[in-house]
């Protein structure tokens, strides 16, 4: 095995695209008026947060008017929740979430529920798709429905279309968290049932810490933020200009490249999927086989049932950067991944998953060294934990 590393965590975060540095460059250094400025540095500052809105709205097929800046996908997910809480009038308190949401709803919706508004949990079936029926039998007197588009941890996509279609036909709004799906599958604003919808550049090779909010025409959201009026007073700060133009230029690409992107990456996964089942006795996918994003790969291993960590630290040393689950799970070391309970595994059988997550940087070289050196992993492995 050579000493170079492995990204195969792209659904943690994604290095940042040459083409989107190249683009920030000129805002971090000469252009550095501040957008609200009436002067030419100012005016220029503005151009070019508009000229990336632009972006953002056609990669979603919106009006540039219905994307709004934040600071992150978990920003975004909190605006829209409490957004939409503190603006609802329709006198309705459920809020109907999916119960593998990321921890930027699922902590939210916890914090509205202790102010009083009731929270439902949709759970997704065992493949980790959320049904529809599920959603119908739980939406009456739901102001607001939030389900992600794609699952972080599983990779799994949702029925957005129909999912929308029965959110709205309760008169509830329906926000989606597509923070994993933007820019990897085809998001469009024009045609789906989305009010709502969140997403965050560092998924898309893009800079992190700058996020977008789309908010669909005539629906309203109370900010978050108080105390000036950029983003149409929506979202008040001074705005993160470099940041703004790296997520434009990233969803630019994205637009570009997606396809072709998407049908390489379906290629490499499930040469992924198939050597793993292939040459480890007991494997599994988790999660639908088809039903995913072209480059996330969840494996369990039968056997070794709660030792994700350790398996994830043997092949870090092997030089090869996977995930136990989330990246979030380093921050509550030994927790089963939520998602993963939700769609019914037992805790310490959901403590042994693996999340391997292709992305745009990704060669077949990479791949085929993983799948050489993920059998050792496992085996030396199981070797301990069979004594
Ligand atoms: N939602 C999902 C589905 C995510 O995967 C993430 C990041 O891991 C977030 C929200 C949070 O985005 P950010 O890191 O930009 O706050």
């Amino acid at each position: 095995m050579s000493s170079r590393r492995i990204y195969l965590d792209n659904a943690a975060t994604t290095r940042l695209d040459p083409r989107v540095l190249d683009a920030m460059s000129p805002y971090l250094e000469e252009s550095h008026g501040n957008p609200s400025s009436l002067h030419g540095d100012g005016r220029e500052t503005k151009a070019a947060i508009e000229n990336a809105r632009a972006k953002v709205a056609r990669l979603l097929v919106a009006d540039p008017s219905e994307i709004f800046f934040t600071s992150s996908g978990t920003e975004s997910d909190n605006m829209a929740l409490i957004g939409a809480a503190t603006a609802s009038r329709s006198g309705h308190r459920r809020i109907v979430v999916g119960a593998f949401e990321h921890p930027a709803i699922l902590e939210q919706s916890d914090h509205l529920g202790e102010l009083g508004f009731e929270v439902v949990h949709v759970r997704p079936n065992e493949e980790g798709i959320i049904e529809p029926d599920e959603l119908r039998a739980q939406v009456a007197g739901a102001f607001i429905v939030s389900i992600m588009t794609a699952n972080n941890v599983v990779g799994t996509v949702q029925p957005i279309g129909e999912l929308g279609i029965i959110a709205k036909d309760a008169g509830a709004l329906f926000h989606t968290d597509a923070v994993q799906a933007v820019g990897k599958i085809p998001m469009n604003m024009s045609s789906m049932p989305v009010d709502l919808l969140s997403m965050s550049a560092h998924k898309i090779y893009g800079p992190k810490g700058i996020g977008a909010l789309f908010i669909r025409k005539g629906v309203t959201v109370k900010p978050l933020l108080h105390g000036g009026g950029q983003e149409k007073g929506i979202r008040p700060s001074t705005e993160n200009v470099p940041g703004i133009v790296g997520l434009g230029r990233a969803c630019e690409i994205c637009l570009d490249e997606m396809s072709d992107e998407s049908v390489r990456l379906v290629k490499l996964r499930d040469s992924l999927i198939e050597e793993i089942s292939r040459r480890i006795p007991n494997s599994y996918l988790i999660g639908h086989r088809y039903r995913r994003l072209p480059g996330l790969v969840c494996i369990g291993f039968s056997g070794m049932e709660g030792e994700a960590i350790s398996l994830l630290l043997a092949l870090d040393e092997k030089g090869f950067s996977v995930s136990s689950g989330s990246a979030c799970s380093s921050n509550h070391a030994g927790q089963a991944p939520q998602s993963l309970v939700s769609m019914g595994f037992d805790p310490f059988k959901a403590r042994g998953s693996l999340r391997i997550s292709l992305g745009r940087f990704n060669t077949e070289d990479d791949v085929e060294e993983f799948i050489r050196e993920l059998p050792i992993a496992v085996a030396g492995l199981r070797k301990i934990t069979s004594r």
